[in-house]
């Protein structure tokens, strides 16, 4: 069974405030809502928020932050909880605070690339809406549902990776409203109310607010460059028999950057659903399968992209590596290249066989340390009887990029979860000491990274933390601080 979450402590008095300030219908302590809110698919372990809110204006969350301060009163910022690492489970207890009504579309600047988005806006709905202006930006293989800038905010990974860099660093301009309930701005719409375009030259106070778990404010509007669509796309599809094969033409490929997204998955991330428990790989498949977007704006653009890619294929097998050139499944082929998906995105297709729980070790770890990361995280989840299902993407830059394991398990039975949290863990301090850094971080992991931290780095973010937030009442007990 699922573990029932401990009940908490809800006093009528602030349950009343709270619908003063929010509107009647915008705030509860019904325990069947809270309930919904105290747990995601993730190894973390549920724990009941006393109240939950939903906010409509900018107002309403100044003055909840202002009441919540004085009373000392945790408030956990929510837009539509798909992260896999427990970000929004409320460590101790307090007010749930959903976003998902703040979905307004501000505004998209087709001329000058940038849109300005309140939290609630999705990216199903951004796609949609950029899409009528031929633009676009990194959507994540994630479930359309969930919020734009939840992810950009916490260093999400979209499908532009390669080509413009991690979603956070896209963000050109940010509103936030402090944990002691000020309204504050960053970026250039600090100086100029209409200008969203950039937080460059100022300083980069945007950083106070990202990788932080909504632990030092509420984001309430956020500007995103976004880029336009180019028509002409073609995909590479390769596959290796082992990973030191995949990095070496993954390395090979990045150098030129040419792609959109180059990303390789193992066999086992490749099934629909990924195998649980462990199911052995059948012996004439290949481990690894990569594919490779690349967009261009004319036939001829196209063309000198397919004129590098094959310059490296030949290269590669002159090496002598496994590498061979492959077809992808059509569907699964266009479920991973044109984002956001309702294929890859879907959970089900995750972990519908496993019993609903989904974790993971994800990273950002140095482009060389893949293969042996990645033969000790195979060998260690095979022996907890878990699916090595790893992806490796590049990042713009090539000298790292993403690695991860999407972990299904069994959420139905505490001894599994508990299995995989074990196993997760453990590969994720592997990692760790190769140089790897987690991203998303549950708190197990925020617990590992600080162990290894220097105390400056760690006295700093106290610090910057305090300073935000004195009474520690933002997603308190995220990044183990
Ligand atoms: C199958 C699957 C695949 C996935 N693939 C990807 C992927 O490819 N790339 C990727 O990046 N992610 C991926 N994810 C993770 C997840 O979907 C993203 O992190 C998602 O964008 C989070 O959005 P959300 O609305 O669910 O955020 P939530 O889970 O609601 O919130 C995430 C965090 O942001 C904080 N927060 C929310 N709103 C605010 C705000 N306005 N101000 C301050 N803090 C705030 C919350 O407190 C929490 O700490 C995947 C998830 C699943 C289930």
């Amino acid at each position: 069974m699922t573990e029932i979450p401990k009940e908490s402590k809800v006093d009528p008095r602030i349950t009343k405030k709270l619908r003063e300030i929010m509107g009647e219908k915008n705030a509860t302590a019904a325990k069947h809502i809270r309930y919904a809110y105290s747990y995601d698919m993730s190894f973390v372990k549920p724990k009941l928020p006393d109240y939950v809110v939903m906010a409509e204006t900018v107002e309403q969350i100044q003055e909840l932050m202002r009441f919540a301060n004085l009373e000392k009163i945790p408030v956990i910022p929510y837009t539509a909880g798909t992260n896999i690492g427990g970000l929004c489970i409320p460590e101790r207890g307090g007010i749930l605070l959903d976003l998902k009504k703040m979905n307004k579309i501000i505004k998209i600047d087709p001329e000058s690339h940038y849109a300005v988005i309140e939290p609630g806006v999705s990216h199903g709905q951004l796609a949609e809406a950029l899409y009528a202006h031929k633009l676009r930006f990194g959507w994540p293989v994630g479930p359309p549902s969930a919020s734009v800038s939840s992810c950009a905010i916490n260093h999400g990974i979209g499908g532009l990776n390669a080509r413009y860099g991690l979603n956070s660093q896209e963000i050109t301009s940010m509103e936030v409203v402090l944990p002691t309930g000020e309204l504050v701005r960053v970026g250039s719409c600090a100086i100029v109310e209409d200008a969203w375009h950039s937080t460059l030259p100022l300083p980069k106070l945007d950083g106070l607010f990202k990788g932080w778990l909504g632990g030092t404010g509420i984001v309430t509007k956020l500007g995103i460059g976004v880029h336009p669509i180019p028509p002409f796309l073609k995909v590479f599809t390769v596959s290796c028999d082992n990973v030191e094969d995949m990095y070496s033409y993954m390395l090979n490929l990045s150098n030129y950057e040419i792609c959109d997204d180059l990303t390789a998955v193992s066999w086992w991330l490749a099934q629909v659903p990924i195998p649980y428990p462990y199911r052995e790989k059948p012996d004439e498949a290949p481990e690894w399968f990569s594919f490779a977007n690349t967009n261009s704006f004319t036939q001829k653009e196209k063309e000198a992209r397919e004129e590098i890619w094959e310059m490296v294929v030949d290269e590669e097998k002159k090496k002598g590596t496994s590498l061979k050139v492959t077809q992808y499944p059509e569907e699964a082929l266009r479920a991973r290249t044109q984002l956001p998906s309702q294929i890859v995105g879907s959970t089900k297709n995750y972990c519908k066989m496993a019993g609903a729980g989904i974790s993971w070790p994800g990273t950002f770890t140095p482009a060389n340390k893949w293969a042996p990361v990645y033969t000790e995280w195979k060998k260690l989840l095979i022996g907890h009887n878990l699916s090595p299902s790893v992806r490796m993407s590049m990042y713009r830059g090539v000298h790292y990029g993403m690695l991860r394991a999407m972990i299904p398990f069994n959420k139905q039975s505490a001894d599994e979860t508990e299995n995989a949290r074990r196993a997760i863990v453990e590969c994720l301090k592997i990692d760790l000491d190769h140089g790897g850094i987690p991203y998303k971080p549950p708190v197990d992991f925020g617990q590992e990274i600080n162990k290894r931290a220097h105390p400056g780095y760690l006295m700093l973010l106290r610090r910057v933390k305090q300073m935000l937030d004195p009474n520690d009442i933002m997603n308190p007990g995220k990044l183990a601080l």
